[in-house]
């Protein structure tokens, strides 16, 4: 099996004031490509934080984390923002879909941003869409979709530059558990379809059946794996 996410000792402490706060305290974890892994804990117990620094998006205290064969702290800000946006693809709780644009023009900024030709960007755009089940939808506003259509949406986006990784962050945290149920099950089908690897915090029980793998953490530690 191939590793794509991996973590040897990862510590991150926040500083507030003159307090320490230890969030992460000595994570060491693999992943292997195509898994659907969900990552679950309480509330506080460094999730956002532990994803935040696979995600490029926070960095580490110390130890070490190798994304896609890329020590992650040797970027430096250039090539780290160029890496997470052609390899990672984020979809958080609370869909991150600009307001004033489309299904379809979310998803074509990702690609535009990258510098995709505006006829590739098309194909692209609506290929997600179809993928996610929107084709009928491309051109609605979020307002005008209800909240799992949104998270549709924001996954398409995520997809958009053909990531080999994505982080989603309690993706079904305000959805209802039916349509929580939906959203799981196209995860599941993407990672089999797209050979994208699947990190997925999230408090849902029915996520078991859908993870390959269901990872704890316990007070910055994992304590199942
Ligand atoms: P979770 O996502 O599991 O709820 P977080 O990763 O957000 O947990 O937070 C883990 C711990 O780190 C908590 O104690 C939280 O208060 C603390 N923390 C998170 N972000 C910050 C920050 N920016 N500054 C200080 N402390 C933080
Ligand atoms: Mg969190």
């Amino acid at each position: 099996m191939t590793e794509v996410i991996t973590t040897e000792n990862l510590w991150r402490v926040y500083k507030v004031g003159a307090l320490e706060v230890p969030a992460l305290r000595g994570i060491s974890l693999q992943i292997g490509a195509g898994s659907f892994v969900a990552l679950k804990g309480r509330s506080g117990s460094g999730k956002t934080t532990l994803l935040n620094c696979l995600g490029g998006l926070d960095q580490p205290t110390s130890g070490e984390v190798r994304v896609l064969g890329h020590s992650i702290a040797q970027l430096n800000d250039d090539e780290l923002t160029r890496w997470r946006r052609e390899q990672v693809g984020f979809v958080f709780q609370s869909f991150g879909l600009i307001p004033t644009l489309s299904a379809y023009e979310n998803v074509e900024l990702m690609l535009r941003i990258k510098g995709t030709s505006p006829q590739a960007g098309r194909q692209r755009a609506l290929a997600c869409l179809a993928l996610v089940g929107l084709d009928n939808w491309v051109h609605h506003r979020p307002y005008e979709m209800s909240g799992g259509q949104q998270q549709r949406v924001a996954i398409a986006r995520a997809l958009a530059n053909q990531p080999r990784v994505i982080l989603a962050d309690e993706p079904t945290g305000e959805l209802d558990s039916a349509t929580a149920r939906e959203v799981l099950a196209l995860f599941r089908q993407i990672v089999e379809t797209e050979k994208v690897t699947l990190l997925m915090v999230t408090h849902d029980p029915l996520v078991d059946e859908y993870a390959d793998r269901v990872l704890l953490l316990e007070d910055g530690q994992i304590v199942k794996a």
